[in-house]
């Protein structure tokens, strides 16, 4: 199991251009498969819960230099602990959300950086924002001085072809040059977060600059491993 974590890190990071940062999806995968990808390389891990991450980062206090994603959606009464248990947040979906991160970042001296998640298509099963929901909101998010918002994050609906899903991808790009374009001061997005096992080459392709990739580093089977309190969460 090691031997296998191990190599599939090595193969995925000789394939990756040096630009894009591997993110490694450990939800639900135990702490000594993390202590694995750690010893192979991987600094920034990827956690969609954050009771699961806080017991997480408990046994891991040792690994001092590992940067923390929150990927997940991100309920209201969590943002504090989302603060002190995250450098990023990619899931940033809504406006309300992102004033009452920027509040609390705020009183807790912090200044997390951000991904604004955003739905290239409609997808009732994600949260985010549509793409004329968020140029709407840019003004405002733009006043949450307290929040590095640096980059865009997206996750195509299922079921899409490789077609269907690259053209997500690159309309993802494309909103990004728009943002910035608009040359909002407080808006400087140079991140992409698109990605995933199934898709990354495609997201490389089209500018990802944050692949999250859990099951093609760690296999299927590491998803068991989780004692029930923590999937129960949520
Ligand atoms: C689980 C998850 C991933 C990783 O997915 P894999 O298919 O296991 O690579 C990436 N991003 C988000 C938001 C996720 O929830």
């Amino acid at each position: 199991m090691v031997e296998s974590i191990t190599e599939h890190i090595t193969k995925i990071r000789s394939n990756l251009p040096k630009s894009v940062r591997l993110i490694a999806v450990t939800k639900q995968v135990s702490v000594n498969a993390i202590r694995i990808a750690y010893a192979a390389g991987i600094r920034n891990f990827g956690e969609n819960k954050v009771q699961e991450a806080e017991e997480k980062q408990a046994q891991l206090q040792d690994l001092s230099d590992i940067t923390w994603h929150l990927i997940g959606h991100l309920q209201s009464n969590k943002v504090a602990k989302a603060l002190k248990h995250f450098q990023w947040i990619h899931s940033v979906d809504s406006l309300k959300l992102a004033k009452r991160l920027d509040r609390l970042a705020g009183e807790l001296y912090c200044s997390p950086n951000i991904c604004l998640q955003v739905k290239i298509l409609p997808d009732p099963n994600k949260y985010g924002w549509s793409v004329s929901e968020l140029m709407t909101d840019l003004p405002k998010l733009n006043q949450c001085e307290n929040l590095k918002i640096q980059g865009v994050m997206t996750i195509p609906p299922q079921g899409l072809d490789h077609l269907q899903t690259l053209s997500v991808f690159d309309q993802t790009q494309d909103l990004v040059q728009e943002i910035r374009q608009k040359n909002f001061s407080n808006l400087k997005i140079h991140e992409l977060s698109m990605g995933m096992s199934e898709d990354y080459h495609l997201a490389v392709t089209a500018g990802s600059t944050m692949v999250r990739l859990g099951r093609i580093l760690f296999g299927e089977r590491y998803f068991n491993e989780i004692p029930r309190a923590c999937q129960d969460e949520n």
